[in-house]
């Protein structure tokens, strides 16, 4: 049985679940106003494997995450862009869907946009209004969190501490420099819906309380996010959900920063790194194992040393896949147990027992990685019947987690690639050296090992 942190508490504990044999999990998602960094892949990576451990382990999971597609930095980045809201958001958000893809995160089951929530977002306000824990202003509607029972639970800090921290605003009408805002008043030019307080748009922290109540029901089992999310943003979701008397999510789940050169990675900080430059760079599994290798609640450092670390373990395991031919276990969509396939059980015991215990991956990699080693040893030895089947089960193990193993590296090709290949055989046949070496530059460039084989040449993912 998994047992998971939660923020809410501070300890590990098993997650309870409303229903037998289902979890529903809600994931904050992006804020569609520019190029995904390190840490939104991270996060991305991070629930990935969570939703893929719940299907393994046999649960029936549906899987939100939203996307925030209006709010300030949109307004403004869309008109620097000089074009409308809309367009703006929605080349950002292919952008993500396109990098998603790429890491190999499966899609959400439902992803709710919050323009298309925001009379769902009227009604909870008004709601609020109506209970008294909520008050209008010039500026907007702000809820009044002193009135609300266990504030603070998810910063895990005191009110005192939250409050000497808390910014303080222009809006001087605010009870509390603690209370947030649930409906902006517009100003003149931006866009905006009808409300009872005038013309304006919902709050942030309002519409993932509402779309995740709204698909998921009142005690769905997981709300997570990054670790930034968890004071204000989740705590001002939850604030919002014990004020209308709400159950709200059972268990709360956070990832870690990542960091650039030992710094906390930002914009503001000046190492902002996209993902999508890394993920060009090389071979986009290689970040999940990078993830993979460092416990979730921990701090990752993206660095070029531990990126070519990630890669040689990934070579590792793909030299494993290419010497004992390994189908791909991934080939049929996710794994939900491995009841019809020939594996190790006791290598598999482990791995679950490492996962259970609050998705130790780290602690999981080194089962896959040991299973690797006694195949290579096996096959060695000669005892083909045991290297096959610790291969195998690394390759199993390792889908599990969302990383499909390559043993082939000219399968799957795309058209360029293999035409570049071709042509560079054809070059090579003919004795044009110089033709020759420009194609492999031009291979190697598009991020392709080249190699020079019997059979040709030869080319696989750097
Ligand atoms: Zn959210």
């Amino acid at each position: 049985m998994l047992q998971l942190h939660d923020t809410a508490t501070g300890r590990v504990a098993p997650l309870r679940l409303r229903e037998p044999g289902k979890a529903s999990v809600y994931v904050c998602g992006l804020t569609v106003d520019g190029e995904p960094h390190l840490g939104h892949g991270r996060m991305a990576l991070v629930f990935d494997v969570l939703r893929r451990y719940l299907l393994f382990s046999g649960l029936d999971v549906t899987y939100v995450s939203n996307i925030t597609d209006i709010d300030d930095k949109i307004i403004v980045g869309a008109a620097a862009a000089g074009v409308p809201i809309d367009e703006f958001t929605a080349v950002n958000e292919a952008r993500w869907w396109e990098i998603v893809d790429a890491l190999g995160v499966l899609r959400p089951d439902e992803v709710p946009h919050a323009t298309a929530y925001v009379d769902r977002m009227v009604a909870l306000v008004g709601d609020l209004v109506a209970r008294g824990v909520a008050y209008e202003t010039a500026t907007g509607v702000y809820l009044s969190v002193l009135d609300v029972p266990g504030y603070g639970l998810l910063a895990r800090q005191p009110l005192e501490s939250l409050r000497a921290g808390a910014r303080i605003e222009a809006d001087e009408d605010k009870r509390s420099p603690l209370d947030f805002v649930l409906w902006k008043k517009a100003k003149p030019g931006e866009p905006s819906w009808v409300a009872p307080w005038g013309a304006g748009r919902p709050g942030w922290h309002t519409e993932c309380v509402v779309m995740s109540l709204d698909l998921l029901g009142e005690g769905f089992e997981l709300h997570g996010g990054g670790q930034d999310l968890m004071f204000p943003h989740h705590e001002n979701e939850r604030a919002q959900a014990v004020a209308d008397d709400k159950e709200f999510a059972r268990h709360w789940m956070h990832n870690g920063w990542v960091t650039v050169g030992g710094e906390k990675m930002s914009k503001s900080l000046g190492n902002y790194t996209s993902l999508g430059d890394l993920l060009e760079r090389g071979d986009a599994r290689a970040y999940r194992l990078l993830v993979l290798r460092s416990h979730y609640r921990s701090p990752i450092e993206v660095t070029p040393d531990t990126v070519a670390q990630a890669e040689a373990g990934l070579a590792r395991l793909d030299e494993l896949a290419r010497r004992f031919d390994l189908p791909d276990p991934l080939a049929d969509g996710p794994l939900t147990g491995t009841a019809d396939t020939d594996v190790d059980s006791g290598a598999v015991a482990a791995f679950v027992a490492r996962m259970d215990d609050d998705l130790d991956t780290a602690g999981a990699l080194a089962t896959i990685f040991d299973l690797a080693r006694r195949a290579n040893a096996a096959a060695d030895a000669g005892d083909t019947r045991d290297a096959s089947l610790a291969a195998g089960t690394a390759s199993v193990l390792a889908a599990v987690l969302g990383l499909p193993l390559r043993g082939r590296d000219d399968g799957g090709l795309d058209a360029t690639t293999a035409g570049l290949v071709a042509a560079r055989d054809a070059a090579r046949a003919a004795r044009d050296w110089a033709r020759a070496d420009a194609l492999r530059a031009e291979l190697e460039a598009s991020g392709w090992l080249v190699e020079d084989g019997a059979d040709g040449t030869r080319v696989r993912r750097r």
